[in-house]
């Protein structure tokens, strides 16, 4: 046997592990303080009425011979691609076949996945900071990553590659920096793959988040981006799905590569959960639709408070409009993890060290708008005491 020493180059430990370890041995060393959990990036409030109904009935089904269902699909089952496609893309002039979307059991999965459709001596293009799993997958395959910083300097918004590279990761809006990209810019990309005959893997997992105008929902409202995008979206910040675990991957077939994914998902994916696939086909309804606007109001509300409250503060912070990540950069003499063992040890705050997401992260740490609101305010009241 010769085992995948490629991951012998992945940092030794996973970063919310790592985070996990040093409260956990705070807590040991404290018991007596409560911890503000202030980088978490997942959902903390329940699911919407309609959603819960959906998923008990979609039980009772089950329960019964008359209306049992054994696997779903593959691609998941037809009312779902078609709720998708209905809810999701014809209201932004977005025409897709039905066998264009694959229903999944949330992003993370197969943004790894899909790492498998491309050979490993391709060249891959990822944004730094950036949510882990792209470089991970990367470097898991043996692939040359080349990273593309994302700073103060530039605003964030990377700039195209200088050289031709085969495998572009978008995350937008962006985890963790929040930042968007316009309709003129994200155009630059598209055009750039077509030119450069790349793909981009184009991760939308925070769209429900986008409150400005000009900024694109999905790729596919850019010329030419059917021929060049595979869309990877998500239930899981949208909805509050991260325990239910459902979420649809849009492979358009102009990109070739539609049916090499169905090949894969038949062979190594036995479909989505039956209960999960109702509970998202009712966030499409009137009640569904309405549930997840509150919530999403709300964790939205949060992020303003978190920026408004930091720059109150004198702290400079970026993100928080169009997505539920706050990025802030530490004051002078600290680094990310440095400044995180400040909040923790000073404040008994968590956050999540920017260097996490990448070299680019490495002055700053994240908050996060999922945080619950009382701790937000209990935060930032002790933050005011902080040298
Ligand atoms: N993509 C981004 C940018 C994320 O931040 C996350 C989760 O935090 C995911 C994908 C994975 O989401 P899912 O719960 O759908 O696997």
């Amino acid at each position: 046997m010769n085992r995948n020493t490629n991951f012998d180059q992945l940092p030794d430990r996973y970063l919310f592990k790592e985070i996990a370890v040093r409260a956990a041995a705070y807590t040991q060393l404290h018991p007596e303080h409560h911890l503000l959990r202030m980088g978490v990036g997942d959902v903390s409030l329940p699911l919407p009425g309609a959603i819960i109904d959906a998923m008990h009935q979609a039980v009772d089904e089950l329960a019964h011979a008359e209306t049992f269902r054994g696997y779903s699909p593959e691609e998941g089952y037809e009312w779902l691609r078609q709720a998708v496609i209905d809810h999701e893309y014809t209201p932004r002039g977005i025409d897709l076949d039905i066998e264009e979307v694959f229903i999944s059991e949330g992003a993370g999965s197969d943004l790894g996945n899909l790492s498998e459709l491309f050979l490993d001596h391709n060249t891959v293009a990822i944004l730094d900071p950036s949510y882990p799993a792209y470089i991970d997958s990367s470097i898991m395959a043996g692939r040359e990553v080349i990273s593309l910083p994302c700073t103060i300097e530039n605003g964030f918004i990377p700039e195209l590659p200088k050289q031709k590279v085969d495998i572009i990761y978008l995350c937008l809006p962006n985890n963790p920096t929040g930042t968007v990209l316009k309709r003129a810019e994200l155009q630059r990309w598209v055009d750039y793959a077509i030119a450069n005959k790349s793909i981009i893997i184009f991760d939308a997992a925070y769209e429900a988040y986008i409150s400005e105008e000009d900024i694109p929902h999905s790729i596919y409202e850019l010329e030419g981006a059917k021929q060049v995008a595979i869309e990877v979206r998500s239930f899981s910040k949208s909805a509050g799905f991260t325990a239910v675990r459902c979420g649809y991957t849009v492979v358009p077939k102009q990109t070739g590569l539609q049916a090499m994914w169905l090949r894969r998902q038949c062979t190594k994916f036995n479909g989505t959960s039956y209960v999960a696939q109702r509970a998202a086909q009712a966030t499409f309804t009137p009640e569904g639709k309405q549930g997840i606007e509150v919530n999403l109001a709300y964790y939205k509300q949060t992020a303003q408070m978190i920026a408004d409250g930091l720059r109150a503060l004198g702290y400079e912070v970026y993100g928080g409009k169009n997505a539920p990540y706050i990025w802030w950069r530490v004051p002078q003499g600290y680094d990310s993890w440095s400044f995180f063992d400040h909040l923790l040890n000073n404040c008994q705050i968590v956050c999540t060290p920017g260097i996490g997401f990448g070299d680019a992260g490495h002055g700053f740490v994240r908050f996060s708008a999922f945080s619950n609101r009382k701790d937000v305010e209990e935060a930032l009241k002790r933050m005011k005491t902080l040298a």
